[in-house]
């Protein structure tokens, strides 16, 4: 498969130079030269098929040409060592858990898929690679856990000293060899500075090798597609449209949710739902999109006053907004709102939501009053990441997961960065 980069088309490289080289290149998107159908026997076994099984088969239709069967097995065995359920709250209402990966957000999912592709690609080189990530939070953990222990890989991890939670800063800093935690003097946008201009100065990239693993990335992507394959696989039959509701911020998930529809998932819609960063949602309403500055919120992995993926869901429609409105339907909501949503969740169905799967469950029941169907909200963080609102919202201590308990008791391993690029550099060097 040979990929484009959206802003330069005539632009075509391997899956390896996509994924590797030039992701450096803030600005680069790529997408994969067409989409591949999957067959009717795929779908007509679908409901008897594994989430593992699932994802080799459409890895195999979209990456076979380049990575052996036996390669894309061996990742997704890996990658993919935990469960994805499907949970029925009411008669057509169900919540798809995309938590149950070691840092307990669907991070882990993205993160774990590419870090067995960097493996595969590297195979047969023999030079570190050294992959620069900035962090508020999420991405810098699930990245941490993903590539702890990976041949050649070297990662460092760039997080703002004292604003990211105790659950996070355990989760980047506890990891040890190959894993580096920096903890910037500065906010998540120096972090981001820092990482920029380490990407461009030339010397630094020749002798370290630099590449990025960030959500642009088309290897954390595209696994993210597997999940709607197997979200469906265990829904009961139903002769109602099925749709799906994403709370999003950055857009990664919603791609893959129209990469598969794309791929043939019958899937009658998708459904944008967001904070306050409304960008999208009003996009669909009025054809107009219009970047805002970023406002912070409760779901703070949403907080993205301009999603990159944005260009991509432009692309896999060919601009045509009347294309676009019609799969896809947009709602976003307050903090309050999504305290209350958290609240109505634990009362009605005595499910304790997290923040950024209250706001997917509020997109789909707007949708519901208007349109009979059969609704999926994705659920993306476990609730003990985010202990406060939870418990503030249902009146209800929240579980910890006794992996997470093992975590807090780690000793925390850091170094302290100055908000420098000079101290940056050599630190590197
Ligand atoms: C990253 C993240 C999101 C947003 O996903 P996008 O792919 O950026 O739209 C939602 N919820 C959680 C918990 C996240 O970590």
């Amino acid at each position: 498969m040979n990929f484009y980069n959206i802003n330069n088309p005539s632009e075509q490289v391997s899956l390896k130079e996509a994924v590797l080289k030039s992701v450096t290149r803030v600005s680069d998107l790529y997408m994969p030269e067409y989409i591949p159908m999957l067959s009717s026997e795929f779908f007509n076994k679908l409901n008897n098929t594994s989430l593992q099984e699932i994802a080799c088969n459409v890895t195999k239709v979209m990456l076979g040409q380049d990575i052996p069967d036996i390669s894309i097995e061996n990742i997704i065995n890996r990658a993919l060592n935990f469960e994805i359920p499907l949970r029925q709250l009411d008669k057509n209402l169900y919540v798809l858990e995309l938590f149950h990966g070691p840092t307990l957000a669907f991070k882990d999912i993205g993160a774990r898929f590419m870090a067995g592709l960097f493996e595969y690609l590297l195979r047969n080189e023999n030079r570190e690679t050294t992959i620069l990530v900035a962090t508020s939070g999420d991405t810098g953990s699930a990245v941490a856990n993903a590539f702890f222990n990976c041949k050649m890989v070297k990662v460092v991890i760039l997080f703002p000293a004292g604003k990211v939670s105790n659950i996070q800063e355990k989760q980047l800093t506890t990891t040890g060899g190959n894993i580096t935690a920096l903890e910037v003097d500065g906010d998540f946008d120096d972090c981001q500075r820092l990482v920029k201009l380490a990407f461009s100065d030339a010397e630094l990239n020749s002798r370290l090798n630099l590449t990025s693993a960030n959500s642009i990335n088309f290897a954390r992507l595209f696994p993210q597609s597997f999940y709607y394959f197997y979200g469906l696989s265990q829904l009961a039959a139903t002769n109602k449209p099925v749709v799906f509701s994403v709370p999003s911020g950055n857009l990664g998930n919603l791609t893959a949710g129209i990469i598969a529809k794309k791929m043939g998932l019958p899937v009658h819609r998708l459904i944008a739902s967001t904070n306050v960063n409304r960008c999208v949602p009003e996009y669909l309403l009025n054809g107009r999109f219009d970047p805002q500055p970023t406002i912070h919120t409760i779901t703070n992995a949403m907080d993205v006053g301009n999603p990159s993926n944005f260009r991509r869901i432009l692309d896999l429609y060919n601009n045509q907004y009347n294309l676009i409105s019609t799969d896809i339907k947009g709602y976003w909501f307050t903090d309050e709102q999504t305290l209350r949503a958290m609240n109505d969740l634990q009362n009605r169905y005595l499910y304790q939501a997290d923040p950024h799967g209250a706001v997917a469950y509020l997109g789909l029941k707007e949708y519901m009053e208007r349109n009979d169907c059969c609704g999926i909200f994705l659920e993306t963080a476990h609730p003990s990441k985010f202990p406060d609102e939870v418990e503030k919202a249902t009146n209800k201590k929240v579980q910890i997961p006794e992996t997470l308990k093992d975590l807090m008791a780690l000793k925390k391993g850091s170094v302290k960065m100055p908000n420098s690029f000079a101290s940056f550099r050599d630190y590197l060097i």
